[in-house]
């Protein structure tokens, strides 16, 4: 095994604490949010019709979601664990306002490394000097915060006997991370084990009540760390139907994995659409809605074809993004007006949708990644807000943020994640 340490700035970066401070006090409401659309089939269903007819990845999801709906569900407690991506736009006027990137729904990482950068900047600010701003340097322990909610989840499965399963990739490059969050767990004496799709498809079956045995261990918990990125194995697609339609607690259950596409976060920016979805939270849908960037449909019809000739004109204006996770998807520039044009009449445009461009002000910082030279870069930053809520039956019973991630990548990179090799680690440094 090779082991490198994880990317990371050299110095904290500045956010305004009062985007900093919105931001998290909109993440419940965006837990609300996620777990209300998982719960409307209908919503999902129409939204999603266009892109299930070109988009064979949501196709599948969706299949699977109707065919264990049809079966009837037989999972009571639910586990959400989501991060909100914002960047910080910079108005003409110089003022910063915080814009939603996307909401991840599954595979949300970096919640356990994360716990140990704001460590790692104060020593930093202190070998320099500057013990004051080290002091102000903010706690952050997403491992916690996450563990804690799948600790919930496990308890209300209740079975001192079921075993919290990390589904894994074949080859993991980020074992270090999620081991923050396993670690939390086996301090609070609940087993976990780490296993492929593979494994599943295997190993797996189920009893005439549902439960979920592999390797005659029975399962609770799925944490998803994987599943995000297309194309899946037959075998994977049979193994994640068997999760499915099992009793066991998956984070995410495939509805709330649909309810994390670029398709729905468009959908939300409609007028009119939170009220249908959040009946009776005005303020929560009045907080959600300040955090929207423009977002548009290419959806056949007279809308769609409006708005590509508008992209087509002035690409820098706008990103546009597959249905795909994972970072390196996106196209912008000169790149958007070429795939545009040449898709604008076809069906297949409506597996994108176009987002107006965030753009921040960049700010200098040294990007430390192994076998890398160290150069001073222009750099910009994603802050992204862990949410965790569980929920039993109808009833919610745990909703909270559970600490946060900035990530900063160096301004030639459009697009990419920390995964991707482009950002780095960070801790926001509040002015
Ligand atoms: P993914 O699912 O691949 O993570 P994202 O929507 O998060 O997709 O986009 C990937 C990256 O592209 C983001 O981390 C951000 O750096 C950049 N990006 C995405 N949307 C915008 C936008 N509207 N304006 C500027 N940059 C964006
Ligand atoms: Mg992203």
């Amino acid at each position: 095994q090779v082991v490198n340490y994880a990317p990371f700035t050299l110095l904290p970066s500045t956010v305004p604490r009062v985007l900093f401070e919105q931001a998290y006090a909109v993440q419940q409401d965006f837990n609300l949010l996620v777990d209300a659309i998982s719960q409307n089939k209908e919503f999902l269903e129409k939204t999603l019709a266009s892109t299930i007819k070109v988009d064979d990845f949501t196709a599948r999801l969706f299949r699977i979601y109707t065919q264990v709906l049809e079966e009837g569900l037989a999972q009571t407690v639910f586990l959400g664990i989501n991060r909100s991506d914002y960047m910080f736009d910079c108005g003409l006027d110089g003022t910063a306002a915080l814009r939603q990137i996307e909401i991840n729904t599954i595979a949300a990482s970096f919640g356990g490394l994360t716990s140990r950068t704001a460590d790692v900047h104060r020593l930093v600010l202190k070998v320099l000097g500057k013990t004051e701003e080290a002091s102000r340097l903010l706690p952050n322990n997403p491992a916690k915060g996450l563990a804690s909610g799948i600790a919930k989840a496990w308890e209300l499965y209740g079975s001192q006997r079921a075993v919290v399963m990390f589904l894994v990739e074949d080859v993991q490059r980020n074992i270090f991370d999620q081991r923050c969050v396993e670690n939390e767990l086996w301090n609070r004496n609940i087993r976990v084990v780490r296993k492929r799709f593979r494994d599943v498809f295997e190993q797996g079956s189920l009893d005439a009540s549902r439960r979920l045995f592999i390797a005659e261990q029975t399962f609770c918990v799925f944490f998803f760390s994987h599943g995000v990125v297309a194309p899946l194995l037959p075998q994977n697609w049979e193994a994640r139907l068997l999760l499915e339609r099992s009793r066991a607690v998956k984070c995410p259950d495939i509805a709330t994995q649909l309810a994390g596409t670029k398709k729905v976060q468009q959908e939300l920016s409609r007028p009119g659409t939170l009220e249908k979805l959040l009946p009776g939270h005005p303020e929560a849908i009045a907080r959600i809605r300040a955090t929207f960037a423009g977002l548009y449909s290419l959806d056949e019809g007279e809308e769609g074809d409006r708005i590509a000739a508008t992209a087509i004109a002035d690409p820098d204006r706008f990103v546009l993004k597959p249905q795909r996770e994972g970072g390196g998807n996106n196209l912008y520039g000169e790149e958007l007006r070429e795939v545009l044009e040449k898709i604008k009449d076809s069906p297949e445009r409506t597996s994108y949708i176009l987002m107006d461009k965030i753009k921040p002000q960049p700010a200098l910082n040294y990007l430390l990644r192994a076998h890398s030279p160290l150069q001073m870069s222009e750099c910009i930053s994603e802050l992204g807000i862990f949410g965790v809520y569980v929920r039993q039956g109808q009833e919610l019973v745990l909703n909270q943020a559970a600490g946060h991630l900035l990530r900063t990548k160096a301004i030639e990179h459009a697009d990419g994640g920390v995964a991707a090799g482009v950002a780095v680690l960070d801790t926001p440094y509040l002015v």
